[in-house]
């Protein structure tokens, strides 16, 4: 039987509708929450990934404001821009969208950040929260991953969960969550001995690898959920024919783009998941939408609202 699609675009606009609610209460308090995103240099995909966030924030209702230092911006006025944000009280968020300019010394920037207003919880003080389940901010992407689990009403606790990525905006705090969400976790990378075996133990697999369809029917447990994490951009006809052969749709969008996105996980796993997300429509669209919750949440936590941990 084919998996269910968890659906991740239906379920971010539900975050969306819920995070305009609450955006409306809040400044009808005062409290209009606020996000900067510092867009530095010239970069065309961070350009797109900016502009939609840009985009997610007015059309929930927070304030949000775009910095665009030149390329040529060093680190002390990036320290400089971002000092400035953390004294300002209406920004409540700051987003350093990443890569900085080479020159830049980006892991001084970022922990720069008041950890209160660190949005994309990266900052070493949020990553120390996650561990010791304090109230923080939990890194957008795996925090969507738990939304989608939540609200497609997947069991987590007592489940075996494999998580295949160690990275630190990814594999480790989704690992974590799972933990603290009372799943028994395990976590894979380039070095883990029989990967397939590992994977076919797990209730819950988390692919965030950033390799091509990597994950296959091989690695997957009958009827077990699989979390597809990847975004993997397909040019070569030869690899659409690999993994799309027949699929109209994917035949189409590459005829006219050129290319077409994949995720880690090989299209032949919908014959034998229980459940599944899509890529594209899976895991992204919650990226975005977590970022919104999380500005809202900065916002509470910094002026004192009580939140859930
Ligand atoms: P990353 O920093 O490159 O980490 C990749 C991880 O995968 C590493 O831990 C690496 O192991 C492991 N890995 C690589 N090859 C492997 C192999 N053959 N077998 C087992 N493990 C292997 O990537 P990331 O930033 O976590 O991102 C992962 C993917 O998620 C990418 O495709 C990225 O585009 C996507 N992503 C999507 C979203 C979204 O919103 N949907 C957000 C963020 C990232 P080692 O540690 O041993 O090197």
């Amino acid at each position: 039987m084919a998996a269910t699609v968890l659906d991740g675009v239906k379920i971010a606009s539900e975050i969306r509708l819920q995070v305009a609610a609450e955006v409306k209460s809040l400044a009808s308090s005062g409290m209009r929450p606020g996000l900067a995103v510092i867009l530095a240099g010239n970069n065309p995909a961070s350009d797109i990934y900016v502009r939609g966030k840009v985009k997610s924030s007015e059309e929930v209702g927070i304030y949000s404001e775009k910095h665009t230092p030149p390329q040529s911006v060093t680190t002390a006025e990036l320290l400089a821009l971002v000092e400035d944000l953390n004294r300002r009280d209406e920004i409540d968020g700051i987003l350093v969208q990443l890569p900085l300019p080479q020159q830049v010394d980006s892991k001084k920037v970022l922990i720069a950040v008041d950890p209160a207003k660190d949005v994309d919880g990266f900052h070493p003080m949020n990553v120390g929260f996650l561990s010791t389940q304090r109230p923080g901010l939990v890194p957008c992407t795996p925090g969507g991953v738990m939304e989608m689990l939540r609200r497609s009403n997947i069991p987590v606790a007592g489940q075996d969960a494999v998580v295949v990525g160690r990275s630190d905006i990814v594999g480790k705090p989704m690992a974590m969550l799972l933990i603290n969400a009372n799943a028994t976790v395990t976590v894979c990378h380039s070095k883990t001995r029989d990967l397939p075996g590992v994977c076919g133990r797990a209730d819950i697999l988390v692919a965030a690898i950033g390799r091509a369809g990597m994950i296959t029917r091989d690695f997957v447990k009958p009827g077990a959920t699989v979390i597809d994490v990847g975004m993997n951009k397909i040019t070569e006809r030869a690899e659409l024919e690999r993994f799309f052969r027949g699929n109209e749709r994917r035949e189409l969008a590459f005829a006219k783009n050129g290319s077409t996105l994949i995720g880690d996980v090989h299209p032949e796993v919908a014959e034998i998941a229980g459940a599944l997300t899509p890529v594209p429509g899976g895991v992204g669209p919650l990226t975005i939408a977590m970022l919104m919750a999380n500005t809202v949440r900065a916002a509470k936590l910094r002026r004192g609202a009580a939140v859930p941990v």
